[in-house]
């Protein structure tokens, strides 16, 4: 008998170890925070915020109707004089309170971020909750320096932003948005997503809290009809909006011959390119975080894995043991590492594609894993015998399935890297500095990052090119899209 069929095989054993949501203070029902305070809608609905992985609704929470909408951007039309006229200094002051009761409600928010979106709370708790807290004390610091930001120009803020965001990281979209517009002297009407708004409420209370003068910053809960509705509104200056390529595309053809500007953060099919000379086994932790990291309802999630062919049976064997260990399951639990899918409609969606990849040809393996009863869920999931041509290779699946083609060369990488209608981010394994440089270059993605995957910093820009969207977020950068500047 060889040593090692001797040694004694260890099994970890988890214990459950949830967080307690009972010390989180969730109201039964939330109006639409306009002019500094919750309001029953005018011509709105009452929706439940569902839980998904329970099913059970969390808060009745009103959408904003068309009148709702025009009172939310009056009040911010009313207050954006006086906002804008406090020194920098002053506004910095009221961004840095923020900030710190983030910090101060901190457990409180990753516990509803989770319960509301279905994500682990190992994640809200250390990625979109600190992350949140880092853009206001970023932007609180810019707000006395604007000029510069932008190299030494005359600065000056475009009035009332219409801001639109998504369910995938509600909290954390809400900060990236309304951090640099407040910092630049405007007012803000922001638009959660309709499956995930109790962050975004939970931020309105912290702006009370802080005294933010009211008017400063609306949060109005709705659909799709609602945000249609917010950018047709006359009284707005500018739109930012991050979702899904289609409703961009929308929203610039809505906003078509007004003068508005506009910054899209769209959808994305991220390649994370993986060379022979990697460290394979951080490279495998690289590829679990790039696609399986909030169950790959990520815009910048690398869903093509790109596998330099001598590596790749290595590499896939690899990935597929270590995916056997993910831990799926109550996103409340602190050993979970995949939560819930965000709705029963994402849910479908990533079916319906995974269906189409089988279809096509690709060879899919699933995880074998108990998953919850109630709620919705998805094993993950690799493709492999990907061709560059399958759906599964060109559309967003934005759900825990990574897709993995190969290639044989440098140039060949670069050329499958690019051979995509999106251009958000993109992740290069190599050891070889030099290499890891000039494919970075030759790539056209928003993003890159070397020998690391969905890595976020509030100094650094983020934004896309091509169908992933126009305009930058985070850092100096993207004050830019909340100025006029001459
Ligand atoms: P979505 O486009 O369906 O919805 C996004 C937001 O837009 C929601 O608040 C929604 O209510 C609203 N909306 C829907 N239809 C609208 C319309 N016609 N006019 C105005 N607003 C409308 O996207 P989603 O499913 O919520 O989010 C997933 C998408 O977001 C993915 O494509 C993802 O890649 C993208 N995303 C991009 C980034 C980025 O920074 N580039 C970040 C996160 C998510």
């Amino acid at each position: 008998m060889s040593t090692q069929e001797t040694r004694t095989r260890i099994v970890w054993d988890y214990a459950p170890a949830p967080e307690s949501p009972e010390h989180v203070r969730l109201r039964d029902s939330y109006g639409l925070f306009i002019d500094g305070d919750f309001r029953a809608p005018l011509d709105g609905t009452m929706v439940p915020s569902i839980n998904p992985a329970s099913e059970e609704t969390l808060a009745e929470v009103a959408f904003a109707g068309e009148e709702d909408l025009r009172r939310a951007v009056d009040a911010a039309r009313a207050a954006q004089p006086g906002w804008a006229a406090l020194s920098g200094l002053e506004r910095g002051k009221y961004l840095f309170r923020i900030a710190r009761l983030i910090q101060e409600r901190a457990r409180e928010l990753a516990i509803v971020e989770s319960m509301d979106g279905g994500k682990p709370i190992r994640e809200s708790r250390d990625v979109d909750v600190p992350l949140a807290a880092a853009h206001f004390f970023h932007y609180a610091g810019w707000a006395d320096k604007l000029s510069y930001g932008v190299a030494g120009r005359d600065v000056a803020p475009h009035g009332v932003a219409a801001q639109i965001v998504p369910w995938n990281f509600p909290l954390l979209m809400a900060a990236w948005k309304l951090a640099p517009a407040l910092a630049c002297g405007n007012t803000a009407v922001l638009k959660p997503a309709e499956t995930t708004p109790l962050t975004a409420l939970f931020l309105a209370e912290i702006c009370q809290e802080a005294e933010l003068p009211p008017g400063v910053v609306q949060v109005v809960p709705g659909d799709g009809s609602a945000g249609a509705a917010l950018v047709r509104q006359p009284g707005i200056d500018k739109v930012a909006f991050t979702g899904s390529t289609g409703v961009g595309k929308d929203i610039q053809a809505a906003l078509a011959g007004r003068g508005i500007p506009l910054t899209l953060e769209l959808g994305g099919k991220s390649a994370n390119v993986i060379f022979e000379d990697a460290a394979l086994d951080q490279a495998v932790e690289g590829i679990v975080n790039g696609i399986f990291f909030n169950q790959g309802h990520v815009c910048c999630a690398g869903s093509r894995l790109l596998i330099q062919e001598s590596v790749a049976d290595v590499v896939i064997g690899k990935l597929w043991e270590r995916m056997g260990r993910l831990r799926v399951g109550d996103p409340l639990d602190k050993n979970t590492d995949v939560g819930a899918i965000n709705s029963r409609e994402q849910l479908t969606r990533i079916q319906e594609l995974v269906s189409a990849g089988e279809e096509e040809g690709a060879v899919r393996r699933s995880v074998a894993c108990e998953l919850p009863e109630r709620g919705w869920w998805f094993a993950p999931t690799i493709f492999t015998e990907v061709a560059p041509a399958h759906r599964i290779a060109v559309e967003e699946i934005f759900g825990p399935v990574v897709s993995v083609l190969t290639f044989r060369t440098q140039a060949e990488a670069i050329q499958k890297a690019n051979n995509s209608a999106y251009g958000l981010a993109a992740g290069i394994w190599t050891d070889k500095g030099a290499k890891a440089f000039e494919v970075a270059s030759a790539l056209q993605a928003g993003v890159v990052w070397q020998n690391t995957y969905n890595h976020f910093d509030p100094t650094a820009a983020f934004g896309g090119y091509k169908e992933s969207g126009f305009g930058r977020e985070g850092g100096p950068a993207g004050l830019r899209a909340y100025l006029k500047v001459s």
